[in-house]
């Protein structure tokens, strides 16, 4: 077992985890059975990239993924791979891509590991045609200490997959993943970029637009008022058709520590958005982009959260449902305007009807707005239990994989299949998340 500084993506809370590594699975069970007698509860670890404490174990106590990174088998004609569960979505690509498989859904990041996807049931710009990732997900294995290990499906185990595939990582320890990808002809993207003038104009722009893309995300500037307020930069994209499988090479650049004082503020948030509004020019841009560059634009950043400095930072993210979109994400982003205190990254995403398996998935047919806000006690407690009231007034939701805040009422109201997954839950597991919702 070792010490270490690992935390979760928005460094807030602050709740170093105590790693044990999980390497092998033969020796998964024993350590799963040695950690529940010994803290009581523990918790499965991917790659962090959740931003609050969903991936924080009640006990501080985690067991670490990325050492089960081993490739299980791959079917090149029909697309199908299984991969243990602390692969990253990232490696799976490098495999996949060039053989012309691409992951049917891909959230923002590539570090995120198969497990995690699956813990998260995360979803990417194509949601309105792919749905979740669960949706793909073949079989899986999960591992639980009341029981012996076993293989579920959507068909097989039913209630134990439905439970697992946005699962939090309550139900047990997922070992691998079989999963269904997507044939594509390219690993390059045909994007057509434009800027919009406000909210109204994001709605008609994605309600005509999404459908005929694979791919569709709005960045907003959350600063922006009166009539131009959710002006933005809509992008949507398709896989290119002409067989281009290179990848260019890219040298990563980071943040080496962890700036003492963020410089994240309303100040360079308004100037950083005027400019790279402004940027984008006028009427409709048409680019290529490769996959990493769509996909993955913050990646490229190494350790980006780090500027948010010693505090950290939390992000808040919600959908609504279609028919209260506009005047709910009307009041919330005249909210977040009016106070000054969003930050640069900043999404508005239309999110399609398809059902995912997934008990509690996060996303529902409607708008979901995604936006960071540096860590401040008293602003964001203000702020958010505005913005709160407002999501659960018009029936919308927040996501559990970006939370640090939402409060137990809310949670509750929100997926009332919390009490199936309760029921469901593997005894040895706890995160701080399911604690403070749940429990309190
Ligand atoms: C830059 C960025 C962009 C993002 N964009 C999106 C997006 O577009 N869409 C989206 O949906 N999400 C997005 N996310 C969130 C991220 O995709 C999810 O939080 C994802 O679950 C993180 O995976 P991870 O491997 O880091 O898991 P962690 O964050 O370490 O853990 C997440 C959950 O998975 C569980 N878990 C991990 N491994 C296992 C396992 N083997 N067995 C059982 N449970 C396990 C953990 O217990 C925890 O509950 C983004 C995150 C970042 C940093």
């Amino acid at each position: 077992m070792s010490s270490s500084t690992l935390r979760s993506w928005g460094r807030y809370p602050y709740a170093p985890q105590i790693a044990e590594p999980l390497a092998w699975r033969d020796a998964m069970r024993t350590q799963l059975a040695d950690a529940h007698a010994r803290l009581g509860s523990t918790l499965a670890f991917g790659n962090g990239r959740s931003y609050g404490d969903s991936c924080l174990a009640a006990t501080d106590h985690v067991l670490t993924t990325r050492g089960l990174a081993r490739f299980i088998s791959a079917d090149w004609t029909r697309g199908v791979l299984r991969a243990e569960a602390g692969v990253t979505l990232g490696e799976i690509l490098a495999l996949a891509l060039p053989r012309g498989w691409m992951l049917p859904v891909t959230p923002g990041t590539q570090y995120a590991t198969l497990g995690g996807a699956v813990a998260n049931d995360v979803h990417g710009k194509n949601h309105h045609v792919r749905g979740t990732f669960g949706r793909h997900v073949l079989r899986l294995s999960l591992l639980r200490s009341d029981r012996a290990p076993l293989e579920c499906t959507p068909d097989e185990e039913t209630a134990l997959f439905r439970a697992t595939v946005g699962g939090l990582g309550l139900t047990g320890i997922i070992e691998w993943v079989e999963l269904q990808l997507m044939p594509v002809r390219s690993s390059h993207i045909a994007v057509t970029r434009l800027r919009y003038g406000n909210l109204d104009e994001f709605l008609a722009l994605s309600h005509g637009h999404d459908a005929s893309n694979e791919y569709g995300v709005a960045w907003v500037d959350c600063l922006a008022r009166g009539a131009a307020l959710g002006r933005g930069i809509y992008t949507s994209g398709n896989h290119a058709l002409d067989g281009d499988f290179s990848s260019p090479a890219r040298r990563a650049r980071g943040v080496p520590f962890v700036l003492p004082v963020t410089p994240v503020n309303r100040f360079t948030v308004a100037a950083f958005n005027e400019l790279y509004f402004r940027r984008q020019k006028p009427g409709i841009e048409h680019a290529r982009m490769d996959a990493a560059s769509f996909f993955y634009p913050l990646d490229n950043l190494r350790n980006w959260n780090r500027i948010y400095g010693r505090r950290g930072f939390q992000q808040h993210q919600c959908v609504i449902p279609d028919a209260q979109a506009r005047d709910a994400l009307h009041a919330i982003l005249k909210a977040i305007s009016t106070g000054g205190n969003g930050s640069f990254l900043a999404v508005l995403k239309r999110c399609g009807g398809l059902e995912s398996p997934g008990l509690l998935s996060f996303p529902m047919r409607g708008v979901s707005l995604a936006l960071d806000f540096p860590q401040n006690e008293a602003r964001n407690t203000r702020l958010f239990a505005h913005i709160d009231a407002i999501v659960a007034e018009a029936g919308g939701r927040q996501y559990p994989a970006k939370d640090a805040h939402m409060s137990g009422k809310d949670f509750r109201a929100a997926y009332p299949a919390w009490q199936e997954l309760e029921r469901l839950r593997d005894p040895a597991l706890m995160s701080r998340f399911w604690k403070r919702t749940t429990q309190t």
